[in-house]
């Protein structure tokens, strides 16, 4: 289809991963791409991400898979072990096998890391990051659409909203929701594999799965740094921020008596970040005539299938895919079309995932997860 109403300027809220990798596609494929952060610096937690084949794909077809690449960590395994005994429920290959099976690696990055090349990627492509400018509203004129920030106010033919789990672009276009608590908390925290003592820490991607708690560990930068995220059910969760100091010692308390290689990641670590996690029922559209969402701030998920923001980089790829074809009306149809499925069903599969690696059910959940294992034994062989 030709272009009825070309799309040449584009403004994209927020620069987080989302934001930077569809900025960063749009770029380079001609558009001119403005990115406002309210952030008055770049930067990222200190926390691991886990990128799958199918995000790796998108940041090689954005040429930025090859920097990435240098600080990234490729796990042999993808495991889920018991929480005391560390017998393996699940060992399924990854290394080697996932490549030659999806054509891509599956990694273990920085999120600093993926942040700073993306970040260098936008601008080497000329895309403008403007900081320290928080977007309070949005309007759509008949040629173009304005934001409204708290310093100016700017204008292009579309508005990306990247702006995450508290959208606000989100919240102008379909009114106010807070997010919904999903009773569960995660710890996460980073650890150098140098101070880990008593226990060595496998190369993989180890699910420890016990009874309403779970601890995911890898390795980060080349094995330079284990990452941990620990998570917890809660009936609530009161403090005003979403995301807080942890206290280590109360972390290390809720995991006594955990298998000696989960011990001594805890052990070693100083300091912790608590999050809590959030989601949100499918919203019923992604789009509001020049304006569309993206990533966490359309379908935020539980990071039980490590897949929020390999979704939110998928999400740049098709939404680019779709600008470069049709006039944004339709791109924005088709973007939501092909998208909402898919990010629906990995939502789910994501919340399920939280009573499996809970044992929720006693011994039935154990003998789930022991199914689990034969599953993909029989699958493999
Ligand atoms: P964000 O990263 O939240 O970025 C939004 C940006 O918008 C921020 O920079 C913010 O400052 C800015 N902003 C917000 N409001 C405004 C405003 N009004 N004006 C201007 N700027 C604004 N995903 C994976 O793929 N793999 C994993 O292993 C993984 N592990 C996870 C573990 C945990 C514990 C959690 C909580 C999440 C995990 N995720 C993982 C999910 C992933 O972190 C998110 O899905 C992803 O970061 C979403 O990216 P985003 O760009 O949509 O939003």
């Amino acid at each position: 289809m030709a272009h009825l109403n070309p799309t040449n300027q584009v403004i994209v809220v927020g620069a987080g991963i989302g934001g930077l990798t569809v900025a960063l596609g749009l770029a380079k494929n001609g558009f001119q791409v403005r990115i406002f952060e309210q952030a008055a610096s770049l930067s990222e937690v200190g926390a691991g991400l886990q990128l799958s084949p199918n995000a790796v794909k998108v940041l090689r077809q954005f040429g930025v898979a090859d920097a990435v690449g240098q600080h990234v960590f490729s796990p042999q395994y993808a495991c889920i072990r018991d929480y005391q005994s560390g017998r393996y429920y699940l060992e399924s290959p990854l290394g080697k096998h996932i490549e030659q099976r999806y054509g891509a690696p599956y990694w273990h990055v920085h999120r600093a890391d993926l942040h700073k090349e993306l970040v260098q990627a936008c601008y080497a492509a000329g895309v403008e990051i403007e900081l320290g400018h928080r977007v309070l509203g949005y309007r759509n004129e008949k040629k173009y659409a304005t934001v409204l920030m708290d310093k100016k106010t700017e204008h292009a033919d579309i508005i990306i909203g990247a702006d995450g789990i508290h959208s606000k672009v989100r919240e102008l276009m379909l009114g106010v929701q807070a997010p919904i608590f999903t009773g569960q908390v995660a710890w996460r925290g980073t650890v150098p594999a140098a101070a880990i003592k008593g226990a060595t820490v496998q190369p993989n991607a180890t699910v420890w799965a016990g009874p309403n708690k779970h601890l995911v560990t890898y390795y980060l930068r080349g094995g330079d740094l284990v990452n941990f995220i620990a998570v917890e059910e809660r009936a609530k969760w009161q403090q005003e921020s979403w995301r807080q100091e942890g206290d280590v010692n109360e972390l290390r308390r809720k995991f006594i008596g955990w298998h000696p290689e989960v011990s001594a990641v805890l052990e070693a670590c100083d300091s912790t970040f608590l999050w809590a996690l959030n989601g949100r029922p499918t919203l019923e559209k992604w789009h509001d005539n020049r304006v569309v969402l993206l990533g966490d701030a359309c379908h935020p998920m539980l990071p039980f299938m490590a897949q929020g923001a390999a979704m939110a980089i998928e999400d740049a790829f098709v939404l680019t895919q779709t600008l470069l074809k049709y006039d944004y009306h339709f791109a924005f149809d088709k973007y939501e079309a092909l998208r909402k499925p898919r990010v629906t069903a990995i939502q789910k599969q994501s919340r399920d995932n939280a009573a499996l690696y809970h044992m929720h059910g006693g011994w039935q959940g154990r003998m789930k997860l022991q199914a689990l294992g034969l599953a993909s034994k029989y699958a493999s062989g």
